[in-house]
């Protein structure tokens, strides 16, 4: 199922997306006992969601909507918890990254030996096709970052890899955009990684049970139409199972948390000279098969 937030007539409601890719329906139309938050709609769990797939299909058509006249917001437009990420994830970006001089934690290898985590605000957090506020980087050194989001559906401590997909409630694609001098400059990255609208992410979440093995997804990422980012999601040096692992044996995981996996190869600071993004740039993170997400930088 493809679920998504949206906003009409100032009211904030969560839609699924139907195979026509075009046609949304309004959940609180289907079912009015539903939430219209998608956090709260996580915590009712599959079961939810085996709920609202058996009913879907008999709709009333006043329950539809077209995706073009809907203001699609982030699936999850407030999350409760900053979002966890992962640096350094992929092998190739490990070390334009080690190489580029941008990363005050570098040690003497590109490729770290254990997870590196860190968080965004929750205020980084926006939609889908919203703008880059880039004009709150002062340092003008913002950069993307094409990756896959992963969401939890279970609260869970101490997860096995083994048993870790059980714990993940769906996918989605993500930006993680980045202002590289404060990065730098602040040697923890949460400054230069959480200005606000820094987290576009969407267009929706496709729910584990429909999207297959992560391994099979392709992202890439587009720079006005040019492509600076393409790999596969199998390339990731920490899988999604390591990653819930890691985490979970030190923080309980809870419902409607997001890991944002790390970025391929292919940034801008990967460059020499480094290519910043300015402003009109227009930034495209697709992951087959989720979807595409499309930022103008302002
Ligand atoms: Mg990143």
């Amino acid at each position: 199922m493809r679920l998504l937030s949206f906003t009409m007539a100032g009211k904030q409601l969560i839609g699924v997306l139907k195979q026509d890719r075009r046609t949304v329906i309004d959940l609180s139309l289907v079912d009015p006992s539903l939430p219209t938050d998608m956090n709260s709609f996580i915590d009712l769990g599959a079961g939810a969601i085996e709920r609202v797939g058996r009913i879907i299909d008999s709709t009333s058509p006043k329950a539809e909507k077209e995706l073009s006249d809907i203001n699609l917001l982030s699936p999850i437009p407030v999350p409760r918890r900053n979002i966890f990420c992962v640096g350094r994830n992929y092998y190739e970006h490990a070390k334009e990254f080690h190489d580029s001089g941008f990363d005050a934690t570098a040690g003497k290898s590109a490729v770290p030996e254990d997870p590196i985590i860190f968080t965004k605000a929750t205020t980084s957090m926006s939609g889908p096709f919203d703008p880059i506020p880039s004009y709150y980087d002062t340092s003008n050194s913002t950069d993307y970052e094409g990756e896959l989001a992963v969401i939890i559906g279970s609260d869970g401590r101490d997860i096995n890899k083994e048993d870790a997909f059980d714990f993940v409630y769906g996918y989605s694609v993500s930006n993680d955009v980045t202002a590289r001098s404060l990065q730098h400059k602040h040697k923890q990255w949460f400054l230069g990684k959480s200005l606000d609208g820094y987290y576009p992410m969407g267009p929706v979440i496709v729910t584990s049970d429909e999207a297959g093995h992560p391994d099979t997804f392709h992202l890439k990422t587009l720079v006005n139409g040019e492509e600076r980012q393409n790999s596969s999601v199998a390339d990731l040096i920490f899988d999604i199972p390591t990653l819930i692992e890691c985490i979970s044996s030190n923080i309980t995981l809870k419902k409607g948390d997001i890991i944002a996996t790390g970025t391929p190869v292919g940034v801008g600071i990967g460059y020499e000279p480094p290519i910043f993004l300015k402003k009109g740039d227009l930034v495209e993170v697709e992951i087959d098969p989720i979807g595409s997400i499309r930022n103008r930088v302002e």
